[in-house]
């Protein structure tokens, strides 16, 4: 083992990517988390004998996740069972359901029976987004703590791509004039907690991802990965301290010399990375004024993702017919997604998403039974609203509107157990600044160098990793960012590391 130690805020995705792969590389690895379990928002639920996954569900990219397993001379495969889903989802609008799929042809049939005349916007989508994707994604496999990376002969051939100014809904009138299926390939930017009519048209590249790539489901549920990673990070001779929270970062003037435990314990290392929700982090762990940048008073007025209100439900029956993944549109979507984004206001009319992983799972539930997770989209926590009034009867709504519009009209007669997390449990217990669940927004004047960088610019020997540094939210980028910071610390300590490189050809489509 080298002697350069490493402590890591919090063993989320982000933390346990970066750990592991500096653990490989000869670092000396500790993690602090504050819970008794892996994976952060990515860790398991238990109610009774049924399991679900707290936040993530669609793993995508599945190339980008085996390949940190690689980065440490393992095979995912030696850990966890990775499924392909087809299809993909159930889209339902108020008067038609529409299943996309990863097989093409299937996919412009079903777009012609459904939406016809659009059928070819879809080919011409695939060839023109998966031009672009090949000129970002290398973009976002590096680091922009200097401006000097917008000179980068990578940054430069992806520049005209960014389409700067232009949003995701608008890109996708180039394809397609059906509104609804225009949804169908924009609704993605709900994975960044933004609206369709802000997002950046650059990150149309989230539905090119899903039908070049596939969509996934890990047998046990994503937080399986999770457990994998601390247990690779563990044989790699790393360790994870749980129910060990970090109180705060330990600096003498701009150096960052290790963290304070909350039972005051000082842990001293060469280099500090922080996991935890980056808003968190800058307002609680940070030396008191050793911010200027993103200090509490400039976060204030930064743009932030929506939150999520989640109902976990544990049923002695399983509802076959429903697929793994379900999207139900509010009536009138663009409303909802409006007043949500734009008034921090919820709607009666509202959207919502439906996991019933059982049908392609049996390991979550006992035989017979079968597990839901609902998410539906809401306003952050700069609304106002009183969550801790509010979480029952917007329960009731919730559980009133999936009876109202799927085939589960029977679904309060088959509740064995149920669990409600509300954007205030979100701030609270899982320390997500105003309950921002998918970090700083993703607008062009926070990407890249405009994000916070993964080599923090406010103090030495200071690393970010996860959803609030670059390249952002979303399990891949997280990965992603885990990386980075490995490879800079590596770089700066002289360990092991080879810079990624990607390689189109090398990934099979759909592989
Ligand atoms: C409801 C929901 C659904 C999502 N769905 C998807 C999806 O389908 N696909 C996808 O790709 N992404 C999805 N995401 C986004 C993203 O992938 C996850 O949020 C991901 O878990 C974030 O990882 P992270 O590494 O940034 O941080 P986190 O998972 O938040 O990990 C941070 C860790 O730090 C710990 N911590 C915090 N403070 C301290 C402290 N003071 N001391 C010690 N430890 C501390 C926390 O306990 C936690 O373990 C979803 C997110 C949510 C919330």
């Amino acid at each position: 083992m080298n002697d350069k130690k490493i402590v890591i805020v919090g063993a989320g995705p982000g933390g346990l990517t970066a750990g592991m792969i500096l653990a490989h590389r000869g670092a000396n690895v500790e993690i602090f988390e504050k819970e008794r379990h892996p994976g952060g928002r990515n860790r398991a639920i238990r109610l009774g004998d049924f399991r679900f996954d707290t936040g993530p569900t669609f793993l995508m990219m599945k190339y980008l996740l085996e390949e940190m397993f690689e980065e440490t001379g393992r095979k995912a495969s030696d850990y966890i069972e990775i499924v392909k889903l087809d299809p993909y989802y159930r889209l339902q609008f108020p008067d038609k359901k529409f299943f996309p799929t990863g097989e093409k042809q299937k996919m412009k049939e079903q777009i012609r029976v459904a939406f016809p005349g659009n059928e070819n916007g879809f080919e011409k989508f695939m060839r023109k987004e998966g031009k672009r994707f090949r000129r970002l994604i290398p973009c976002l496999q590096k680091d922009y703590s200097s401006l000097r990376a917008f000179f980068d002969p990578v940054f430069l051939k992806a520049a005209p791509h960014l389409s700067l100014g232009k949003t995701l809904y608008n890109n996708l009138g180039r394809y397609y004039d059906a509104e609804q299926l225009k949804l169908a390939f924009t609704f993605q930017s709900k994975y960044l907690g933004m609206s369709p009519w802000e997002c950046p048209a650059l990150f149309t590249m989230l539905a090119y991802m899903e039908y070049e790539y596939g969509v996934y489901h890990v047998t046990g549920g994503l937080n399986k990965i999770s457990q994998a990673m601390a247990r690779v990070l563990e044989e790699e001779g790393g360790a994870i301290h749980y129910e060990t929270l970090v109180r705060e970062v330990i600096a003498e003037g701009r150096d960052v010399k290790g963290v304070r435990l909350e039972n005051g314990k000082e842990i001293y290392a060469d280099e500090v990375i922080i996991n935890a929700d980056f808003g968190y982090a800058a307002t609680n762990l940070m030396p008191p004024g050793s911010l200027k940048k993103w200090s509490p008073e400039k976060l204030k007025k930064k743009s932030f993702s929506c939150g999520t209100f989640m109902l976990y439900l544990g049923l002695d029956k399983k509802y076959d017919t429903l697929q793994h993944h379900n999207i139900i549109f509010a009536d009138d979507y663009r409303q909802n997604v409006e007043t949500m984004f734009g008034n921090h206001q919820m709607t009666d009319d509202f959207s919502f998403y439906i996991q019933n992983a059982s049908v392609t799972d049996p390991t979550l539930a006992p035989p017979g039974k079968s597990t839901l997770y609902v998410l539906v989209p809401v306003p952050n926590n700069r609304s106002g609203i009183d969550w801790e009034a509010e979480k029952e009867p917007f329960r009731e709504k919730v559980i009133e509107k999936i009876t109202a519009k799927t085939e589960m009209s029977d679904l309060r007669e088959h509740i064995e157990v149920k669990k409600v997390i509300t954007p205030r449990e979100w701030e609270n217990d899982y320390n997500v600044y105003i309950a921002a669940e998918f970090n700083l927004a993703h607008n062009a004047s926070q990407m890249l160098y405009f994000r916070p960088h993964n080599r923090f610019e406010e103090l030495n020997n200071l690393y970010l990793t996860g959803g609030g540094t670059h390249p952002g939210s979303g399990l891949p980028t997280i990965y992603e960012s885990g990386r980075i910071s490995a490879n800079l610390i590596s770089k700066k300590h002289g360990l092991p590391y080879i810079k990624p490189s990607f390689d189109a050809e090398k990934i099979l489509p759909d592989g």
